[in-house]
């Protein structure tokens, strides 16, 4: 049984990804539980050189560890591929040669920040045929599909997976594998039955769980931890000056001096500089707050 902590090396440590890192490792720490280290390094043409170094020692400097070997997803493949099979065996995998531009022709309207829902057009057609494109391999969500959770956070959530999400991608077409596959493949064989993440991923939660029954495994529990937000109550423009870790660092912070500004704004502390370890005893998760907090 255990926790996880998953940077994607796609770019440097925000200030989000250190807020929610900080919980999860306080609520690892809590329970006495193992804090596993997961690089979710999949989606090669967005990976950057350097970024992983950079973000772990970034973790360092802030005072957050995580227990045994460092697992990286690229070394994963072979454990996507026999899920995928395994999904495949029991008929809840398709293969799609639908464009971007078409399934958003096809698909209804989404509302600002909804992604667009695949309406399921290739269930259909035969499974061999002429490629319009190199296929991507997509879920079959029944239909009706529900799937609920209660998070340690925000309490209960629940999603009509279909017409939510709908049929989603396991492996793109150019054969790298989806975030949701692969975290589902990973969580179930690391033995992580706490999920700590941004709210941003909340809405994949349903989708993971739907996979996780496909699976047969056991589902995890999750936090959907606040986001980080500007000031002005904005999200954080990726390139704005203030947003990274290590713009902090190179303006001489100390990491106690932004932990203690994190747990302030979470709610935690008064803000005063204080390590991780010295936040453990004093860390309430009902203190939490639920909405986006200001950086
Ligand atoms: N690697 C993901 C990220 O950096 C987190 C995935 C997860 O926690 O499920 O946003």
């Amino acid at each position: 049984m255990s926790g996880r902590l998953a940077p994607s090396p796609t770019g440097a440590l925000h200030l989000g990804g250190a807020s929610t890192f900080l919980i999860a490792w306080l609520e690892a720490r809590t329970r006495g539980v193992p804090l596993r280290m997961r690089v979710e390094d999949l989606d090669t043409p967005r990976v950057l050189g350097g970024a992983e170094a950079r973000i772990l020692d970034d973790l360092a400097w802030l005072g957050l560890d995580w227990d045994g070997e460092l697992l990286r997803q690229s070394t994963r493949r072979a454990a996507y591929e026999a899920a995928l099979a395994r999904l495949d065996a029991v008929g809840k995998v398709y293969p799609c040669d639908c464009s971007r531009a078409e399934i958003a022709r096809i698909a209804s309207a989404p509302h600002e920040g909804e992604e667009v829902r695949y309406p399921g057009t290739c269930r259909d057609r035969p499974r061999s045929r002429p490629w319009r494109r190199p296929p991507a391999l997509r879920f079959a969500v029944d239909e009706g599909c529900v799937e609920s959770f209660v998070d340690g956070l925000l309490g209960p959530q629940t999603s009509r997976v279909d017409l939510d999400a709908g049929d989603f991608v396991l492996r793109r077409g150019d054969g790298v594998f989806a975030y949701q596959l692969a975290v589902v493949v990973d969580d179930l064989a690391m033995g992580i039955d706490h999920v700590v993440r941004g709210a941003d991923l909340l809405s994949s939660t349903a989708r993971q769980l739907a996979l996780i029954r496909a699976l047969g495994g056991h589902p995890p529990e999750y936090l959907h931890a606040p986001l980080v937000v500007g000031a002005d109550g904005a999200r954080l423009a990726k390139r704005a000056r203030g947003v990274c870790v290590r713009d902090h660092r190179d303006d001489g912070l100390r990491g106690d001096e932004l932990v203690g500004k994190l747990a302030g704004a979470l709610g935690l502390s008064d803000g005063d500089p204080i390590t991780p370890r010295e936040l453990l005893p004093r860390y309430d998760r009902a203190r939490l707050r639920r909405g986006p907090v200001r950086a």
